[in-house]
């Protein structure tokens, strides 16, 4: 129970990786404030965990003072401590910067960048008292172009050195800051990104999972509670001198030199 007495807070609580992190950090001893903008997803996720674990909060991270409630609310739960935020709320709009449209543009940096400065914003003051601990969802395609997925790509680029700047700027209050790249999770978000793979080349939604593994070094796509590990430890005091890292949670995708790839044995991918 490495996170006993913790409070914690994260975003994008309703689905996918975000609900795995929500299981994780409770089953780890932590009090959750789960946070999003669907009350029905953010109840599901609820319903699945111990009574009086976790409390919900609906709230939009691109809107400051939606934020700022939601902070509150956790601050509350955890009878006026915060220890832990984890920013994991993110959406994906597609387009090269020629033809993506710009409303969706801004609307990825604010979700995906601005969303993630002001929960942290907001949770500092409280961070601050006991040495908190912030993880940021980032991505491969914070490291890595992607192609077709600007907006995507440079928000979570930006997040990376919102991460970096963070530690630096508050390491002295004793507050961590990491980021976590994942690569492919199964997740609603995912399996919508796999329509693409799957209108070039045909198949299913396992096909596409298949194929973008394909020259993953351990040949598949991960689990979201795969993520939730990663997160926990983070925010743990088990990386106590751990800040400013950015780690990548992807199956080893990104070491990866791509014109090696005519080298390398296709013939192993498992889902
Ligand atoms: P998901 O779509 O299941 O979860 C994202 C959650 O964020 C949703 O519950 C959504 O409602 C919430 N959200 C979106 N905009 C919000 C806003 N403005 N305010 C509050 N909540 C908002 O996707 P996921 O795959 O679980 O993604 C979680 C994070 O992991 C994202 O930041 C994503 O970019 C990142 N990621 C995912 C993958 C993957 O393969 N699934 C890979 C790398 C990084």
């Amino acid at each position: 129970m490495r996170l006993e007495g913790k409070t914690a807070l994260v975003t994008g609580a309703g689905t996918g990786i975000g609900a795995a992190i929500a299981h994780r950090l409770v089953a780890d001893g932590a009090r959750v404030c789960l946070v999003g903008r669907r009350q029905s997803v953010l109840d599901e996720t609820l319903a699945e965990l111990p009574v009086g674990s976790a409390v919900t909060v609906s709230a939009d991270i691109s809107i400051a003072g939606e934020v700022d409630g939601a902070v509150g609310v956790a601050v509350e739960f955890g009878k006026g401590s915060l220890d832990i935020v984890v920013n994991n709320a993110g959406i994906g709009p597609v387009g090269t910067i020629e033809d993506c449209d710009v409303d969706e543009w801004n609307q990825a940096l604010a979700v995906n960048l601005t969303g993630p400065m002001l929960v942290t914003r907001a949770a500092i003051p409280y961070l601050r008292r006991n040495g908190g601990a912030v993880v940021n969802i980032s991505s491969v395609a914070g490291r890595r172009a992607f192609p077709g997925l600007a907006a995507y790509c440079v928000s979570k680029a930006g997040l990376i050195m919102l991460t970096q700047q963070a530690a630096v700027d508050f390491g002295a209050d004793g507050i961590r800051f990491n980021a976590v790249c994942p690569g492919w999770i199964r997740t609603p978000m995912s399996e919508q990104d796999m329509q693409a793979v799957i209108e070039i080349h045909g198949g299913d939604v396992d096909s596409a999972f298949a194929l973008v593994s394909r020259d993953t070094p351990l040949r598949r796509v991960a689990e979201p509670s795969e993520i939730a590990g990663v997160i926990s430890f983070l925010a743990s005091d088990d990386a106590s001198f751990v800040s400013g890292e950015i780690l990548a949670a992807d199956g080893g995708s990104t070491v990866l030199d791509v014109s090696t790839l005519a080298f390398y044995d296709r013939s192993a991918a498992v889902l």
